[in-house]
């Protein structure tokens, strides 16, 4: 049996001498497994069909569970997240994102959709990739069950000024006022991320100006925020951070 599915490339792994098992995130059953025969091989002609961010048609044969690659028309390359360190390991956060939340063989458009526009955004837009990312974060985290709420203090509703807290177990912001003990005071700058990224649209991050330092808490707070609602470690965060530019 043959499907066609127009997927992007979550991971490839090398598999015996020339192969390679694609983790793929596709638009019509959600995150698939197919193995890619001979792409490792130097004039292979379906390479770029195994290089992560790629986004093609894929024309799988499927037997039983097993899936590979028959063909393969390139969509979009994505290449230039490749040639920047920076919107490289953000961008394999995102992937890393959907791998970890999105279930297989289950169609999950919306998140489909949002991370095609984050690797636009991502590729082409003038916007900070760390300002992206956290968006693309406040929203998959969304859709996977894990709204934050960010705009007031989600105990009295009241906005929160001067001294920002988090409460990480209910995902939301909260003042001083109502600050309890398991609280984690956060900057108030990085609140300030969070609410501007919170409903804002990929186009309107390009406005966005914050310091490096306040990008950087807020995608820990997020990663923070998966880990703990959910038990998922998104490791490229680590890699992400550690760039000093
Ligand atoms: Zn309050």
């Amino acid at each position: 049996m043959e499907e066609k599915l127009k997927a992007v490339v979550l991971r490839a792994v090398d598999y015996k001498d020339n192969d390679k098992i694609l983790t793929l995130f596709s638009l019509e059953n959600g995150v698939v497994s197919a193995a890619i025969r001979g792409v490792k091989k130097a004039n292979a002609k379906l390479k770029f069909a195994a290089q992560p961010f790629c986004f093609c048609e894929y024309v799988l044969s499927k037997k039983g569970d097993r899936r590979s690659v028959v063909s393969a028309d390139i969509i979009e390359s994505f290449y230039p997240i490749r040639e920047d360190i920076v919107r490289f390991y953000a961008g394999a956060v995102a992937l890393e994102y959907v791998n970890a939340f999105v279930q297989e063989e289950m169609e999950s458009e919306e998140a489909f959709l949002l991370l095609l526009s984050f690797l636009r955004a991502l590729c082409y837009s003038s916007a900070s990739p760390r300002a992206l990312l956290v968006k693309f974060l406040i929203e998959a985290l969304s859709l996977s069950g894990y709204e934050l709420s960010v705009h007031y203090c989600i105990k009295c509703r009241k906005s929160v000024i001067n001294r920002a807290f988090f409460d990480f177990d209910a995902g939301g912001a909260v003042c001083e006022d109502c600050r309890e003990g398991a609280d984690v005071e956060i900057n108030p700058a990085t609140l300030s991320l969070l609410s501007a990224a919170d409903g804002a649209s990929f186009d309107d991050i390009t406005s966005f100006d914050f310091p490096l330092m306040i990008e950087r808490k807020a995608i820990k707070l997020l990663s923070y925020y998966a880990l703990v609602k959910a038990g998922v470690t998104l490791k490229s965060v680590n890699d992400l951070l550690l760039l000093e530019k």
